[in-house]
């Protein structure tokens, strides 16, 4: 039982609450370019490049020097890898101050990966919280305003369990209360995967679960709701289900179950896109917007593969001005599918591509 604690101090709600709320701002939404050496690693290969440091580098170079007057339109946060944080461009100017350039808020992925829960079947928690204090401490000194840490739930017969659901919900309401202290915004991300032949309403009862555990949690741990974002999966039918559903079934199902469980005090929740093609996500994320419905936070995107797959496709290890084009034209999309004003585009092949991995690991 809760028996005693202490808000934030005035000076620090106030300020967490300004960031939380700049990433939420109507129309822009967050660009998720935090994936680990080894998912980068993925990534160029998908176009003949080798993963190392530098073509990791360029790749993030291109993104963060697309031009100023369109991107920061659409995009109001991005998020890094450690390794990005402190890499420069071509020119020697560091990325971080090509960001803030252009009016993008930097943030960090602090998670340390996702390791197996012993004796369970195939479930997981995620790893990093024993030094996490000092490194969000490092962070917010490095310029960072915010954070993501991503959790993973799995829909199968007998899963997920209440006890990968406990120690989750409990993992991301630590990372989140050592984030506020150290004036980082957290972004709650229990990621519920699509892997699976489950129907939209398994899906449904499923996220409702887990969201329901994770804000019990967060108010266990004393964490300020208005200082925070929530990054879930849209509610949709597994990648296998013979049964598929219409964008508005998804926008139906994925209000109704945040409504139930998500507190108002919230100001925003971005979307992962969890291996929706670009343009599966953001027709979804433009019908949850339309979706007639009780909407009291913002609801935008904080997408990786469906910001950058046709940026990369695009850019093919060397086309930067064509690979920019890409990614100013995906993130215009998604800041009109964020307040509900997407009127779909032409079905380039890159974009309507499927981004699936099985038991993706970011
Ligand atoms: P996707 O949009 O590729 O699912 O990734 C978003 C993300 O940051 C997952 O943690």
């Amino acid at each position: 039982m809760t028996t005693y604690f202490n808000y934030p101090s005035e000076e620090l709600q106030k300020e967490l609450k300004e960031i939380a709320n700049a990433l939420a701002t109507p129309g822009k939404g967050i660009l998720a370019a935090d994936e680990s050496t080894g998912t980068m690693g993925k990534r160029l290969a998908s176009v003949g490049q080798e993963n190392n440091e530098e073509n990791r580098r360029k790749f993030r170079e291109l993104l963060f020097t697309a031009d100023k007057a369109l991107i920061g339109q659409a995009i109001s946060g991005v998020i890094l890898f450690h390794e990005t944080l402190y890499q420069k461009a071509s020119d020697g100017t560091p990325f971080i101050d090509l960001i803030k350039e252009r009016g993008i808020i930097p943030g960090i992925k602090v998670d340390k990966g996702v390791k197996d829960l012993f004796g369970s079947e195939d479930e997981c928690t995620t790893q990093g919280l024993d030094d996490l204090d000092k490194r969000c401490q490092q962070y917010k000194a490095g310029g960072c305003q915010f954070a993501k840490w991503r959790c993973v739930l799995k829909i199968n017969t007998n899963t997920p369990s209440y006890q990968a659901i406990m120690e989750n919900a409990n993992v991301l309401a630590r990372y989140a209360s050592i984030c506020q202290a150290a004036g980082l915004v957290p972004i709650v991300e229990p990621e519920v995967l699509c892997d699976g032949d489950h129907t939209l309403e398994r899906c449904q009862k499923v996220t409702e679960t887990v969201l329901a555990a994770t804000y019990k949690a967060l108010n266990d741990h004393h964490v300020y709701l208005e200082g925070t974002l929530l990054k879930p999966n849209m509610v949709t039918p597994g990648q296998s289900c013979p049964q598929q559903a219409t964008p508005a079934q998804i926008g139906r199902a994925t209000v109704e179950a945040l409504s139930r469980t998500v507190p108002a005090a919230v100001p925003g929740i971005v979307f992962l896109s969890g291996g929706q093609s670009e343009i599966q996500a953001t027709t979804n994320l433009d019908a949850i917007n339309k979706f007639n419905g009780p909407k009291p936070w913002r609801l935008s995107f904080s997408f990786g593969r469906a910001l950058q797959a046709s940026a990369l496709k695009a850019w093919n290890g060397s086309d930067v001005a064509a690979g920019q084009d890409q990614l100013i034209r995906r993130a215009a999309y998604n800041g009109a599918a964020s307040v509900g004003q997407y009127s779909g585009e032409e079905s380039a092949d890159a974009a309507s591509a499927s981004l699936f991995v099985k038991a993706h690991a970011y």
